[in-house]
């Protein structure tokens, strides 16, 4: 008999981000312990989220939602199920969007739309938390039971999978990892956190960007200083192609941002006993050149036996990482 779950399943994976909104027709299947192949895409529509209001949308991603229904049918490729990342605050149980920081969303019962509209089972869950569950069910974290994830973007997302299971608080709302405070006089965090000093103040793909141009000012003969005075535009990706090409300035601000990861990693190592930590995003893209100075700082400054026990490994999935999870989210809530 069949292990339950390892069904292989056609499932609508959506990834509503506030730049664009991704949604794809999968075929997935999970495995509890080996490496499972990830999903397969068979159709995916890309279109950029509409942040006039809400009811433009919400509009949208029906509309892009509809469009692959549509093509699923004229495809002999129903699908069975839907699963949505959103970058939102989720009440899970209930599937209602409660707040966002970079949507026009707020107080939508997003699972209920869904559910009503193309009459499929359907999840809904925070966009890092599905990140999370994409790279535990197909990606670095396979096998674990107890894991973290970093994504480093235009913020800092994070998500616990904690005894094999997601772990989402009281009301959905866990997992914020990005908000762990690294200096408490530190620059005020980004967006509609209230603290100062959190670790997404220091290694988003913003926090980097603005580094990057703090520095191209400070020394005009440097790299970044040449590119700023010849008008290009100095931000994170420039920072990490510099720092990949073996700019030294490039790679000794790359290396602070990765000792700032690491002092986050501190505190989130000691507190979770993690056996694994997955660091992916964008901004994650310089690799060993962040990765190797974070686990300095967290092996000279972590606890023991949590700092021994923890490998910091980068993520497998990339751009398509929301869409892994979403389809992992269905995968693992719906059926
Ligand atoms: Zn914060």
């Amino acid at each position: 008999m069949a292990e339950r779950g390892s069904r292989e399943r056609t499932i609508l994976a959506v990834d509503i981000g506030g730049t664009k909104t991704a949604a794809a027709l999968v075929r997935a299947r999970r495995a509890r312990t080996s490496a499972a192949a990830p999903p397969v895409v068979l159709h995916k529509t890309v279109v950029v989220t509409d942040q006039s209001s809400a009811e433009a949308c919400l509009g949208g991603v029906l509309a892009v939602v509809g469009a692959l229904g549509e093509w699923a049918a004229g495809h002999s490729a129903a699908a069975e199920g839907m699963g949505v990342g959103t970058a939102s605050m989720v009440d899970f149980a209930r599937g209602r969007i409660v707040e966002s920081v970079n949507l026009p969303l707020r107080d939508v019962p997003l699972r209920d739309v869904l559910r009503q509209r193309f009459g499929l089972p359907v999840v809904v869950d925070n966009d890092a938390t599905a990140a999370t569950l994409g790279e535990h069910t197909f990606g670095a974290g396979v096998g674990t039971r107890d894991m973290l994830m970093l994504t480093l973007g235009t913020g800092v997302g994070g998500g616990i999978i904690a005894g094999g299971r997601p772990y989402r608080g009281h009301s959905g709302a866990a997992g914020e990892l990005g908000h762990v405070l690294v200096d408490i006089d530190g620059p005020p965090c980004p967006g509609n956190c209230a603290n100062r000093g959190c670790l997404e103040a220091y290694v988003s793909g913003r926090a980097m960007g603005a580094a990057a141009l703090a520095e191209a000012r400070a020394k005009p003969a440097s790299a970044l200083g040449r590119a700023l005075a010849a008008g290009e535009t100095v931000d994170g990706p420039m920072l990490t192609r510099l720092a990949l090409s073996g700019d030294a300035d490039a790679v000794r601000l790359v290396a602070r941002t990765g000792e700032y990861l690491g002092a986050g990693l501190v505190t989130l190592v000691n507190v979770f006993n993690p056996e694994l930590v997955v660091v992916g995003g964008g901004a994650a893209a310089a690799g060993e050149l962040l990765l190797a100075p974070a686990r300095e700082v967290l092996a000279a400054r972590g606890l023991r036996p949590q700092r021994d026990e923890v490998r910091i490994v980068p993520a497998r999935f990339g751009a398509d990482a929301g869409l892994v999870g979403a389809a992992a989210l269905a995968l693992t809530e719906l059926f």
